[in-house]
């Protein structure tokens, strides 16, 4: 979900899975930074020799980030390659794997490392749950240097979710519609998208002890429908969600759809919604901490 243009770091360009800040870099090249993160241990020292033999991920893009990890300035990392093929998708370029995208995770690490000005790790795509190992070599190492860590996820994979969850901080998952498999599909551009691992993806995430930061993009024609929304609420409470909330664990943000990013020329032609619409979906969603994103409010601004 990465937008076409590059959005801003204190914007609401950022949508699910898209970075936040212009100064994003390649993951290969390291960050070429002369600071270090003292007293955090982590396995290294800056010499580049640091954790012996690690493996390559596909992850061609590392971004400094004021609005992906809610609260917290972070690094964000972009794996490539997903297994949705949203009409919609704002990080279209991540879709698919290429040899060119390989890094070394070490050298991911190195960044981490000394980068001092960041409290947060994320790790945002495509799908980062499509290669669990390294995210799970990447959250170890972030939280070694005692950086919370969180990923993005369309909820596909509940399964590499279920092991990776102890490690983790929070957890972004996209509710692209209401959970079903025809509206789905319609969305995702995929023959079975399989709303139930969806479903699954959300009840981990609740009962878990990670921030659960749930959120729709909302695209006219398509999710904004009273329907969509009153399901979508009755569900979450079903899981859960009121009780997370009301301790401060979880919130659901609906997200400015922007026309102009996305892949897919059908979507392109798309008006944006307009605030009113958003604050009107989220009276029908019927649930506590419900935020909003629109470029003309801010990242995210209860609604
Ligand atoms: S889940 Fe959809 S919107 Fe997100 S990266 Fe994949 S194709 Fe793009």
């Amino acid at each position: 979900m990465l937008p076409k243009g590059r959005s801003s770091g204190t914007g609401t360009g950022s949508s699910s899975h898209s970075p936040g800040d212009a100064s994003h870099m390649s993951a290969g090249r390291g960050r070429g930074s002369a600071r270090g993160r003292g007293g955090h241990g982590g396995g290294g020292g800056a010499d580049g020799r640091a954790g012996s033999a690690k493996g390559k991920v596909y992850a061609p893009e590392l971004t400094f980030s004021l609005c992906d990890y809610p609260g917290e300035p972070s690094c964000v990392v972009f794996f490539s390659g997903c297994n949705f093929d949203c009409g919609y998708c704002q990080n279209w370029r991540l879709k698919k794997q290429s040899p060119d995208q390989l890094a070394d995770l070490r050298e991911i690490e190195e960044a981490l490392r000394r980068n001092t000005l960041i409290t947060a790790c994320k790790v945002s795509g495509g799908e980062p749950l499509l290669q669990p190992k390294a995210l799970a070599e990447l959250a170890s190492c972030a939280r070694s240097l005692g950086l919370k860590f969180g990923v993005d996820t369309n909820g596909s994979r509940p399964t590499e979710l279920g092991s990776l969850i102890p490690i983790l901080d929070l957890v972004s998952v996209d509710v692209k519609t209401k959970l079903d498999d025809r509206e789905y599909r319609r969305i995702t551009g995929v023959s079975l998208p399989r709303a139930e691992d969806v479903r699954k993806t959300l009840a981990t995430v609740i009962a878990s002890g990670a921030y659960a930061d749930l959120r729709m993009v909302v695209i006219p024609g398509y999710n904004d429908t009273r329907d969509v929304a009153e399901s979508i609420g009755g569900d979450l409470r079903s899981m859960g969600y009121i009780e997370k909330a009301g301790k401060g664990g979880a919130s659901f943000t609906l997200v400015e759809f922007v026309p102009e990013n996305a892949e897919g020329e059908g979507f392109r032609k798309l008006s944006p919604p307009p605030v009113e619409r958003l604050k009107q979906i989220a009276c029908w969603l019927g649930i506590p901490r419900v935020m909003i994103r629109h470029r003309s409010l801010g990242f995210m601004v209860p609604a």
